[in-house]
């Protein structure tokens, strides 16, 4: 099977006493084995949305979602697809669980009733992988936003998924701790080939990724390589970027030898 993540023709609808409110409409994308997907999009856009019905939070009014071909609506698949597709969230203190980073690691594959040999080993390769092994002896509370969110990644990958979906996984975190996470997630998906989806509100951190989806009122708005998603002037003022985020983006996207300061001038005389 080709797509680890397959969202088919999905509506999402918020119903209270009040009112209704789709939050997703009619959304379809997919995400294939290996590949590093970024999702962007304004505040309200669906996203998060979105990343509750992925990892089976919240189900979908109509249509379905496949995670390596479990549908997200079989019950007694639900832990199969919380492993197959691990979930790294914004604030790096809800998921710490333990009071030493090397026994946090260990919680999820202690849950799954994982030999104890194993899950050491498992525990020393995954904290290796996000750099944090040094620091296996220390208290999660007192790192950094980023190393607590790195913590958290070794915590995912030690149970050995296919893919990790971070949902907004550098938003509360300073530019360093962003930076950090950013190579992490990379290095993932590169080298550990872990297929990556990245929902993010980050122009510069969807650069990254191979391929871009822009959401918009819970609809795909645009899909494409960043290159042609950030290609056109137009396109950024739809996506509703800044100037200074666009000025940090022209020089990540000259590095692939597309030039888009001259638009960005344009912009910033407005
Ligand atoms: P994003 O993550 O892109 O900011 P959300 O998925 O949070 O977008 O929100 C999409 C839409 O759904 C917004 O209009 C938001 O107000 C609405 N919404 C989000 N959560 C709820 C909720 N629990 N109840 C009702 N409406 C909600």
């Amino acid at each position: 099977m080709d797509n680890i993540i397959k969202v088919n023709n999905v509506s999402f609808e918020y119903i209270t006493d009040e009112s209704k409110l789709k939050a997703i409409d009619k959304l379809s994308l997919e995400v294939k084995k290996g590949e590093f997907v970024a999702i962007i999009g304004h505040n309200g856009s669906g996203k998060s949305t979105l990343s509750k019905n992925l990892n089976a939070i919240l189900l979908p009014s109509e249509g379905n979602i496949l995670i390596d071909g479990l549908d997200t609506r079989e019950e007694s698949k639900l832990w199969d697809i919380r492993q197959t597709a691990g979930m790294v969230f914004q604030n790096p203190d809800n998921q710490i669980v333990a009071t030493v980073v090397e026994e946090d690691v260990a919680f999820g594959p202690e849950n799954l009733g994982i030999d104890p040999i194993e899950i050491r080993k498992r525990v020393e390769e995954a904290l290796k992988n996000v750099g944090m092994y040094d620091l296996r002896d220390r208290q999660p509370h007192l790192l950094s936003g980023g190393q607590k969110q790195r913590v958290a990644i070794a915590g995912i990958i030690a149970m050995k998924p296919k893919c990790i979906i971070f949902d907004e996984a550098t938003a509360m975190l300073d530019p360093s701790g962003r930076k950090e996470v950013m190579k992490t997630i990379k290095r993932l998906n590169k080298e550990e080939n872990i297929t990556t989806l990245h929902i993010t509100h980050f122009m510069e951190e969807a650069v990254e990724a191979d391929r871009v989806i822009v959401m918009e009122k819970g609809k795909k708005l645009l899909e494409g390589t960043p290159r042609e998603v950030f290609s056109s002037i137009e396109m950024l003022r739809t996506i509703g970027l800044d100037v200074p985020c666009m000025t940090e983006l022209s020089s990540l996207l000259k590095k692939d030898g597309l030039d888009i300061s001259s638009d960005i001038l344009t912009v910033d005389e407005m």
